[in-house]
């Protein structure tokens, strides 16, 4: 039975999600989409939604049914993930779909947290920081679906929400535990259900984590995270656990797809040419999934190794994409790229490829989708935000790989841990 039941807005804050909870000693799986039938084994089941910029009622819809199905699966607590730059518009969806789970929860109050010291996020006095700067001038202000022009989250929350939204300041988190009780408490007798707290350090997060043991709902980021396992250990209901990132053995072919053309992806199909063989498929010349596929598998036939991986590019430099996006238009050129991908995944993982990156979170989705796997058990990070995985039934190890995460050596290091 899963302690924690959480509902992320979108498939790459999940894992982010996912691996900071194993990080700090809870088993997890990530389930794709609403879970159908029992949950998964495991401490925290995160379930990995996409409804960040879909319609509210479809988000709300959604989000509802995840907490239904986690409720089911008897868990103890809902935790509603949304991404550390409050990515959102006027409105929503992260008010109405927090109003709607308080509603279900009967929670009555829950704060909003997306600090992540580590990475750069921190909140002091109701205004978000990344980095250096404010939210609004960090480049997010630009964002072409959630454009973020108002630092001051209790502003921004008050415009997705009926409810009152107060602030629990730096002065009274530094304190500690026991101070944001009383601040809750004094909130929610002046009649908030929201507190946006401030955070700054990771020690922040772990008191406001404490203070939030008995609320039936958390919201924020991955960061908030990291203070909610403590408090399962402390009712006794969570063991100590040394290694909540234990996967199965790794054994099997090894193997990369890159459909991402983000620059550290760039730079990581660079480094790889070196090392291992790397075939690039040219997508402009031969504008045709089956007969790449085809070319991709005769190419791979006696490369395919349990000692090396053998990498799949289906990128290119901006120039090609941008003259096959105007030959078939970018949807189609996308979707010709992804279809060519997921193709070749699944002959490789036909061929016996066990152990498989793929690189490129559209491309993640797509691979996924092809090979029918629903849920992902979290294993040890390959670096930051990019974990193994293990998918149960087809037995396979996936490393799924937004496009500009991982170090340069990506391709040759994951096979490495
Ligand atoms: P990232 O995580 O870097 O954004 P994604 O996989 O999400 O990577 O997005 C990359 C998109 O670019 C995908 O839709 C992919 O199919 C498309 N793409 C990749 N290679 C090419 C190419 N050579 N020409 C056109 N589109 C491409």
């Amino acid at each position: 039975m899963p302690l924690l039941g959480c509902i992320a807005d979108d498939f790459t804050g999940a894992t982010d999600l996912a691996a900071m909870l194993v990080a700090h000693g809870m088993t997890t799986v990530q389930v794709i989409g609403v879970p159908q039938g029992p949950l998964p084994e495991a401490d925290a089941v995160v379930v990995a939604l996409k409804s960040r910029t879909a319609p509210v009622t479809h988000a709300i819809a959604e989000s509802l049914a995840a907490c239904e199905a986690l409720l089911a699966g008897g868990a103890k607590q809902i935790f509603f993930k949304y991404c550390s730059t409050f990515d959102s518009t006027d409105e929503g969806n992260i008010g109405p779909v927090a109003d709607a789970l308080m509603k279900r929860l009967q929670a009555g109050f829950a704060i909003a947290c997306p600090a992540f010291p580590a990475t750069g996020r921190s909140i002091y006095q109701g205004h978000l920081f990344v980095g250096q700067a404010l939210l609004s001038e960090s480049g997010m202000e630009n964002h072409p679906l959630t454009p973020m022009k108002d630092p001051n989250l209790v502003r921004v929350l008050s415009r997705q929400t009926e409810a009152g939204v107060g602030l629990v300041p730096f002065s009274v988190v530094h304190e500690g535990e026991s101070a944001i009780r009383r601040a809750f408490n004094q909130l929610r007798d002046s009649g908030r259900r929201y507190a946006i707290t401030d955070a700054i350090l990771d020690e922040h997060l772990h008191a406001i984590g404490a203070a939030c043991a008995e609320h039936a709902l958390v919201t924020g980021g991955s960061g908030i995270a990291m203070g909610l396992p403590q408090n399962f250990r402390n009712q006794g209901l969570l063991p100590e656990r040394e290694h909540a990132d234990a996967l199965p053995e790794a054994k099997g072919a090894m193997a990369v797809v890159v459909g991402s053309c983000s620059r550290a992806t760039m730079g990581q199909i660079g480094l790889a040419r070196d090392h291992v063989p790397v075939l690039e498929l040219d997508v402009l010349a031969t504008p045709d999934a089956k007969a790449l596929a085809a070319k991709a598998r005769d190419w791979a036939q006696d490369k395919l190794s349990d000692q090396r991986p053998i990498v799949i590019v289906g990128s290119a430099m901006a120039e090609k994409v941008a003259a096959l996006q105007q030959k078939l238009g970018r949807e189609a050129a996308g979707a010709l790229v992804e279809e060519t991908l997921a193709s070749i995944a699944a002959d490789l993982v036909q061929r016996g490829v066990r152990r498989l990156v793929v690189a490129g979170g559209e491309t993640s989705g797509a691979v996924v989708q092809r090979l029918g796997i629903t849920s992902l058990r979290i294993g040890p990070q390959i670096d930051p935000g990019v974990p193994w995985t293990y998918a149960e039934p087809a037995g396979l190890h996936l490393a799924l790989k937004s496009g500009n995460f991982g170090a340069r050596d990506f391709f040759l290091k994951a096979f490495q841990s």
